[in-house]
């Protein structure tokens, strides 16, 4: 049990239905939640207008309903917030740790090729890092990202994740036309929903080596990480259509009861002792981060549809 009161959240962009991946990640997070006595919260990162569709938020939410996994206070929309990120960027700048960048992507692919042709490396560094005389022109704004030493994540699933800071640019925190980037989103979103934990599917991983930086410039604190394996169908390859239905509501409409899919969807990367078969009540009460497994889950439908005959 942690001591300070336990805040997780799943934060689904609503592009299309509620897939196994994002449905595991939904029930770790309220398993957590409950666990802990804490809250799990649901965030609709929706600032993507052209891939975002009211349909597929409401298949989200319908899903999550199904599974049963009920989240506290309303579900809060990413795109309602796009004016508190754009002002934490203005603060970045104001505290010097975020600067106007003029460069255009001509430019930037112009200095990304001489580079290749030097052998030098091709992560941009930007000539307006620390200009003083700026034009009147678009710009975007970037983080002022260290470019010495290592930026460290202690991961709980994944361990001591550290990448080398010169393999990191300047990542941009607002586009030319005032829009935050995903990135500067989720840490202020996360920030000020006061989530505690993280946890997600790894291919996260590599953006919360940039998340901290912005957490850092802010000097907010970390949340801990969890970044969990993705899962994979049973020849190995990443889990998709080709391996069976990717929706949860497909399963559902085939007849799987939800208590038999959340015992299932646990079970891909957690395990207590040797148990296959629990009831949602005894998840709760055995579930921690520490006994998530780091291996990749393999997606296997003889386990489901043998623990739907036992549900
Ligand atoms: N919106 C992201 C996704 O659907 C998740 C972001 C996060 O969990 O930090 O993959």
């Amino acid at each position: 049990m942690t001591t300070t009161p336990v805040v997780t959240r799943f934060a689904p962009s609503p592009t299309g239905f509620l897939h196994i991946g994002g449905a595991r990640t939904a029930l770790f997070n309220w398993l957590f939640a409950r666990a802990n006595g804490g809250k799990f919260l649901l965030r609709i990162e929706d600032t993507d207008r052209a891939r975002s569709t009211p349909e597929a938020t409401e298949a989200i939410f319908a899903g999550l309903k199904w599974l049963g996994l009920d989240w506290d206070d309303e579900a809060v929309s990413q795109f309602e917030r796009i004016e508190r990120h754009a002002e934490v960027a203005q603060e970045l700048l104001a505290k010097g740790a975020a600067y106007k960048c003029f460069s255009t992507q001509e430019e930037i692919a112009q200095y990304r090729e001489t580079a290749k042709d030097e052998g030098r490396s091709t992560v941009f560094r930007s000539p307006w890092r620390d200009a003083t005389d700026l034009p009147d022109a678009p710009y975007v704004v970037r983080l002022r990202a260290p470019r010495d030493g290592e930026t460290v994540v202690e991961d709980v699933v994944q361990g001591r994740v550290a990448w080398k800071n010169e393999t990191l640019d300047d990542l941009i925190l607002l586009r030319s036309d005032g829009t935050p980037t995903y990135m500067l989103a989720v840490v202020v979103d996360d920030h000020d929903m006061g989530v505690t934990h993280v946890i997600r599917g790894d291919d996260h991983l590599t953006n919360a080596a940039r998340q901290v930086l912005i957490l850092d410039a802010m000097e907010w604190s970390r949340p801990t990480y969890a970044h969990i394996p993705l899962i994979h169908g049973e020849d190995g390859a990443k889990f998709s259509k080709r391996h069976g239905a990717p929706g949860v509501e497909d399963y559902r409409d085939m007849g799987y009861p939800a208590e038999a899919m959340r015992n299932y969807l646990a079970r891909l990367s957690w395990s207590h002792g040797d148990e296959e078969f629990f009831t949602t009540e005894q998840a709760i009460e055995w579930f921690g981060l520490d006994t998530i497994s780091k291996g990749a889950a393999r997606f296997d439908f003889k386990k489901l549809d043998n623990l739907s005959g036992q549900h």
